[in-house]
């Protein structure tokens, strides 16, 4: 790619008038510059999805929509190593983590949504009338239309393509609002659907920022239909201020404060390698990242214990090398957040276990968002460790007696996306999954995840479920069609 990341409209690189900067994180300094879209702009892809929607796009059949799908995730496999290079510069996480999730994942999604639709049927009722011929009722799904796509920056591609698969699946155009901090990507892609053959207008791209800019234009513009969306819970709600005066379908996957529960009777061994993964995979930025563990008071010494060794061995280092473990935070900004809390940690008397302030930078990387792996005890429920979404490498651990007590405190959150159950009592197990209020729940591991089935969070963390049948739910118009016999 070169220094310049461009738009994608109508098939073609667009080139803009107004430019920023694609900072890496690892280094803290800008890379490349990016065009950004203005009003014009964004309505020159919208305007290209719609021609798209009236041509050939809208009469190829759902057997070739598959094949098209297969074929975007073959070009990605093809061209892996520059999906690499730029997620790599983009976010600063290691070679280790997004050769083995975000860029394979990023084909995943478009294989899985095509495997989907090559198996999906469509429903038939027959209905009896009065005069004995009856009637025949054709449930048909169509596509929406113009759907834009917001996204956020900690699994860039992976995030992306989980909502651009079953939106063009389900035979809609799409136009993508890549985050700001992980501009790359998204334009790369475009480049793979023209090679795969994917109809031009089809696939579109614009950049920018939030409000007054790319994202909130898209969410306003009359000719989106609807509006796919992660990112943070107060971002959800103001897209649905703004969309609301255009009555677009929804789909939010927001913020998350998820839990981990381990009780007495868990593998401790699998529990302790459970939580690290959780809290500090992608430097504890993931939707789905534990940040708060509430342990079973006989084990919970020893398991605080334990996960501190396990975070003392985290790697910061380059992202290129594979002994890296843990890479920078995204951006300065962010940086000043995770800090924040982890000042105000100190500042009320939490105990810092291990970490709890800026990390030494790695050789070479003296200007990165570098933060230390930090596991915080010692904090009642209500303290903001406990209740605000800090999204960095960090946790705090909290004692607890029984299973009511364990459940109890774990609902006691504004947000509902997921948990994580330490456990090997069978009953306890089925108990405390459905009594959590989450809208995923892993026992004995997490992250695991079949394509398949729905995600999506309760409360503050979403409003909505994306996967398998479930984004056809969202990305498709069921329609009725009587037919009297
Ligand atoms: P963010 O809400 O700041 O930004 C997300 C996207 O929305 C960006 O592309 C941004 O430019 C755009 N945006 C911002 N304001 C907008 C507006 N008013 N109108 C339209 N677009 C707007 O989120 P982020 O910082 O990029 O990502 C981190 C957040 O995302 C965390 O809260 C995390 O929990 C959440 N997240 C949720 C999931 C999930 O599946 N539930 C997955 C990943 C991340």
């Amino acid at each position: 790619m070169t220094d310049l990341v461009r738009c994608f409209v109508d098939g073609k690189p667009r080139e803009t008038a107004r430019r920023f900067a694609d900072v890496n994180p690892a280094l803290g300094r800008a890379v490349k510059d990016v065009c950004e879209a203005a009003a014009e702009d964004v309505d020159a892809a919208v305007q290209a999805a719609k021609r798209a929607m009236k041509g050939p796009w809208r009469r190829r059949s759902a057997v070739e929509r598959a094949a098209l799908l297969e074929r975007v995730a073959d070009g990605i496999d093809a061209r892996r190593d520059e999906f690499l290079r730029a997620e790599i510069e983009d976010t600063g996480k290691p070679v280790g983590l997004a050769s083995v999730v975000d860029i394979p994942r990023g084909a995943a999604n478009f294989r899985a949504f095509a495997a989907q639709l090559r198996t999906m049927g469509e429903e038939t009722y027959t209905t009896a009338t009065d005069d004995g011929r009856g009637a025949l009722n054709l449930v048909v799904h169509e596509p929406l239309g113009v759907v834009g796509v917001i996204c956020p920056w900690n699994l860039p591609l992976l995030l992306m393509t989980w909502k651009v698969a079953p939106a063009l699946a389900a035979g809609n155009a799409v136009v993508v609002k890549p985050s700001e901090e992980t501009p790359q990507t998204a334009t790369l892609l475009g480049e793979v659907m023209k090679s795969a053959g994917v109809d031009d207008g089809v696939y579109n791209v614009v950049h920018g920022f939030g409000v007054g800019s790319a994202g909130q234009l898209l969410v306003q513009h009359p000719d989106v239909a609807a509006i796919t969306f992660t990112g943070e819970s107060k971002t959800g709600a103001a897209i649905m201020k703004d969309a609301a005066p255009t009555l677009k379908r929804l789909s939010s996957e927001l913020g998350g404060k998820n839990a981990a529960i381990v009780f007495a009777d868990a593998d401790l061994d699998a529990a302790v390698a459970g939580c690290l993964r959780s809290t500090f995979l992608n430097t504890g930025q993931i939707c789905l990242c534990t940040e708060r563990i509430y342990v079973q008071r006989s084990v919970y010494a020893a398991f605080v214990e334990r996960l501190a060794e396990g975070a003392k061995r985290r790697v910061l280092g380059d992202p290129q090398a594979t002994s890296t473990t843990m890479g920078p935070l995204i951006s300065e900004t962010h940086a000043k957040k995770v800090l924040g809390y982890y000042d105000r940690a100190q500042a009320t008397g939490a105990t810092v276990v291990t970490g709890g302030t800026a990390a030494a930078a790695p050789p070479g990387f003296d200007g990165g968002y570098w933060v230390e792996p930090t596991i915080w005890t010692g904090v009642g429920d209500g303290h903001a460790l406990v209740q605000e979404e800090i999204f960095g490498p960090c946790t705090v651990v909290l004692p607890f007696d029984d299973e009511d007590e364990a459940v109890a405190r774990a609902n006691d959150s504004d947000y509902g996306l997921c948990c994580a159950v330490w456990t090997q009592d069978l009953s306890r197990a089925h108990r405390v999954s459905r009594a959590v209020d989450a809208g995923l729940v892993w026992v004995n591991t997490w992250y695991l995840r079949d394509l398949r089935t729905p995600f999506g969070g309760k409360k503050r963390s979403g409003v909505g479920r994306e996967g398998g049948r479930w984004s056809f739910d969202f990305y498709a118009e069921p329609k009725n069609i009587c037919i009297k016999l």
